[in-house]
Order: C-alpha cells, then structure tokens, then sequence
C-alpha cells in the first residue's frame, strides 16, 4: 500500500494524484454523502486507466468511477472507510472525431455535456442529450446512469443515443467497442451492460454518440391547465397536431412555480395568476421559417376550444424561450432541501398515481406538501414532498426512509420504476431488492460476478 502513491504517480504524474484536500471529490452535489478517499487520480488515457485498474486489482483496491459528480444519489462518491481509490476521468476531455455522413461523434469520457452540444452545433448537428446538470456533468456520467433530461420524448434516453464504447474491465483489460454502426447483429449488444451500470461493470473511456439534425425552428409554450389528467389528454393532442416534432412536455405543480418565484425572484411565470399545474412543452424542426409556429398556435386553438387548456405564453424568440426553460431549470436547486423520488410509471397511468400517491401521503403525514414536477412525456415524476407544518426541515428529512416507502410502494402497484433517471448508486441500492424479482436480481449479481470477480468496481452500488 505504501508504494501506492509512486505507482500512481508514475502512471498520471505527480500533479493528477491527490492525497489530500478531497472536497470537490468525496461529497455529492445535494451534500447528503461525504466519502473519505483513500487518494483520487486523474488520467488523461486509456492506457493510464488500464494501468491504474490493474494495480488496483492486484493489490484489491476498490475504484470509485468519476465523472462530473453530479449524480444525485451518491453513485460518484467512495464510502467513509478511507480505502477506496476515487478515479476522475475530468481530465479525457477530448472530442475525437464528428463524422457528419455517419451523423456520429466519437468522443472521450470526461468531455462535458455543453461542450458535445457546442461541437455537434457547429457541425449543424444536434447531440440532443439535455439536462440541468449540462454545464457540469460528463458523457461518462451520463452514459453510466443512462441519463434521461428533457428531449426524451423525441430522442430517447442516453442507451438510444450510445452506439458504440470503449472499456477498461476490472481486470484492466480494454473493450474496445468503439464502432459507429447501425446495423450489428454479431451476438451479443456488450456496449448495453455498461450504459447504466454505474461504474460497477468497468469504466467507460471513449464512446461513439449519435448526432441528428440541427433544428431550425423551435416553438416554446407555458400553458396553464386544471390537472395531471388534462396535462395527459393534452399530451396526446399536441402529438396529434404536432407529430414528432413535439421535443419536451415538462408538468409543474403550482407548488413549484412559487418555489422557484420564491427563490429566483428573476424567474417568473409569463402567465397571470396562479394556476393548479402547468406545462412548458416545445416542439422543433429542422425546417426555417413560421411554419412550426403556425402549428403550434393551431394546436392550442384547438386545445382551448377543448377546454384543455386555460391560458398559454408562446415565446416569441429564443431569450423568451430561454426565460420559460429557466423556470423549469432552477426547479431542482429551489426545493434542494425535501425528500426526493425519481419514478416512472406507464405515462397513462401518472395522473392515477398522483391521486393514490398523495393521498396515501396526506393519510399518514397530515398537511404533508407533495413538490410534482417531471417529465410527463415519459412517465417519469420527480415526486418530492416537502414537510407538513408540523415539521421542521431537519425532522422531516429524517423521515426519508418511511415516506419513501408508502411513495415506493404505490409506485409498485402502478407496475412502475423507483428509478427512472438517476440510477441506484447509494440511496436506493438495498431498497431495490424488495421491487425486483429473486431472478432479476440473481442475474444481475451473476453478470457482476462474471465480469468483477474481486468486486473492486464501485462496490456498494448497484448490487
Ligand atoms: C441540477 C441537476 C439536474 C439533474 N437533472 C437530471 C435529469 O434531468 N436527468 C437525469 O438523468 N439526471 C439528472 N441529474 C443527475 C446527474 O446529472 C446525472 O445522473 C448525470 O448523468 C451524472 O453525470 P456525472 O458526469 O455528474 O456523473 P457522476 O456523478 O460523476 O457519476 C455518476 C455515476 O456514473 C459512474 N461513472 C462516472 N463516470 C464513469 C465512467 N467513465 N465509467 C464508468 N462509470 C462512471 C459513477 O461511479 C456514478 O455511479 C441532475 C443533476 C443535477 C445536479
């Protein structure tokens, strides 16, 4: 162990290895997790990742995956034990290539998220990959927790986006999966074992990412409507009237829009009054010109003919459109301090389980204050609750555990995900026992077991 340190140091250099002064490394973004490392090294290589993993797997030593350290449920973060090594793969910031025939880009995993957005926009090309965190959070993140964010309506999750991968095993061997093809029936589709895996399968080094056209035109709208039964119905409208063109469908509480109000007096609804929910939704094309507008001004006729909607704000150019997604976007750091859940349900479902779920709430934590926002498109809430005024913050936080299980539990009943964006890492990797199958998890420790006999890759998280 002692000659640990050395070896580091003569694999990245002196300067990437830090013994010390761990802070920006050892907590997660909401501050819930503060891990102690044993050290954290910072390669700038394939081949020093492979060098790094082999040493730690001679000498057993956990690896802690890295990337942006955004993650939200503490999968980027070692435990408190001192003995696992923290591997940040910050510094592989490079876009390798953007083929504009094979509308791909091939990049390594430490680049971040804005960035691939930028690069893929001066080729005219879109990476539609988009979330809060983009400014700060890594493609190795994101492939790693199979981010979802606001355009997966149309675009699909991180896994759609990924087509090819290279990987450092836990041996320290590489899988060099890095092909740009749309077409590969030659056994099994390895590159799906990683996306989503949380760094508990090997680190992800490089990847080829799937580019689409750059819109053209974009139409975004803040409507304000009566409930998350109407918010569906209108869903299904605006993809009748608007087709695939329809990018985002993000549902607010009124809650949420005097939470942000409150806190970013900047950030105010474009609509007068206080409605019970709202959507901002948008749609894009990659064709200039008014056309799309038209549309979406024909579609919310008809939708305030049919009583869906109560009022709308149509952004009249970008920084309108900009104003509106601010709204939504400092929504997660408005309510930071509440308690969080991240589920899926069939989206024909959301509005059944918002009942079952706040009542079932309201039963057992009279005066409880449910914070709903999410991205109804895909079925997918953030379903926070805040404290009744019984509570105070700290006493309520410390409820996590039972709330969470009556929001599990009904999220279970309606056959959904008590993740559906931000993976498992630490809050819900035990948890997650009691909603799957004996199989399931059986297979899944199996597939563990196979590709990280010595259990070295992010223990702890995930299975
Ligand atoms: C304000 C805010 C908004 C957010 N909004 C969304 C959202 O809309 N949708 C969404 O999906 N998430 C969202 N998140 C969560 C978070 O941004 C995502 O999970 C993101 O994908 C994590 O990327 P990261 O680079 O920060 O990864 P990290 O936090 O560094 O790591 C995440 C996981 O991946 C593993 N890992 C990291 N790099 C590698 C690698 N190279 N190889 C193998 N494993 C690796 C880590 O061990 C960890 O388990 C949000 C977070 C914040 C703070």
């Amino acid at each position: 162990m002692s000659n640990l340190i050395p070896a580091l140091a003569k694999i990245v250099g002196d300067a990437h290895v830090i013994t010390s002064d761990f802070a920006p490394y050892a907590n997660d973004w909401r501050k819930k997790y503060f891990g102690k490392p044993l050290v954290v090294v910072k390669p700038s290589s394939t081949d020093e990742v492979a060098a790094i993993v082999k040493l730690c797997a001679a000498a057993g030593i956990a690896i802690v995956p890295q990337a942006g350290n955004t993650s939200l449920v503490g999968g980027s973060v070692p435990d408190e034990s001192g003995s696992q090594l923290v591997l940040n793969v910050s510094r592989m910031n490079k876009v390798l290539e953007v083929d504009v025939i094979n509308n791909t880009m091939t990049v390594e995993a430490g680049c971040i998220l804005q960035t691939l957005q930028e690069k893929a926009a001066e080729h005219d090309r879109l990476f539609p990959l988009s979330l809060a965190a983009e400014g700060s959070c890594e493609i190795g993140g994101n492939i790693s927790t199979n981010a979802g964010g606001v355009q997966v309506l149309r675009y699909g999750n991180t896994r759609e986006l990924v087509m090819g991968l290279e990987v450092v095993l836990p041996s320290g061997e590489v899988w060099s999966g890095l092909k740009g093809l749309r077409k590969d029936n030659t056994g099994y589709d390895l590159k799906q074992l990683f996306i989503g895996a949380e760094g508990t399968l090997g680190i992800i080094t490089k990847a080829v990412l799937k580019l689409f056209p750059a819109p053209k035109s974009t139409s975004t709208v803040f409507v304000a409507l009566a409930s998350p039964r109407t918010a569906l119905e209108l869903l299904s409208h605006m993809r009748s009237h608007l087709g695939e063109r329809l990018t985002a469908f993000e549902l607010m509480s009124a809650r949420c829009v005097d939470i942000v109000q409150a806190a970013f007096p900047a950030h105010r609804s474009p609509l007068a009054g206080r409605h019970a929910w709202v959507v901002l939704l948008e749609a894009t094309d990659a064709q200039p010109g008014e056309a799309l507008n038209l549309a979406m001004e024909t579609a919310l006729e008809a939708a305030l003919e049919a009583d869906l909607i109560e009022d709308a704000a149509i952004a009249k150019n970008q920084a309108e459109a900009g104003k509106l997604w601010d709204i939504r976007e400092h929504l997660p750091e408005a309510q930071a301090r509440n308690i969080k859940h991240d589920i899926s349900v069939p989206i024909s479902r959301i509005a059944e389980f918002i009942d079952a779920a706040d009542a079932a709430l309201e039963q057992n934590w009279p005066g409880v204050r449910p914070v709903t926002f999410g991205h109804l498109g895909d079925g997918n809430l953030h379903y926070n609750i805040a404290e009744p005024p019984s509570f105070t913050v700290e006493a309520w936080l410390a409820e996590w555990k039972q709330v969470s299980t009556v929001v599990h539990d009904c999220v279970n009943a309606f056959g959904g995900s008590i993740s559906a964006e931000h993976g498992l890492g630490k809050l819900k990797n035990i948890e997650v026992r009691k909603y799957k199958s004996p199989v399931e998890l059986a297979l899944m420790q199996s597939i563990k077991n196979t590709l990280d006999p010595k259990n070295i890759m992010n223990p702890g998280k995930v299975v």
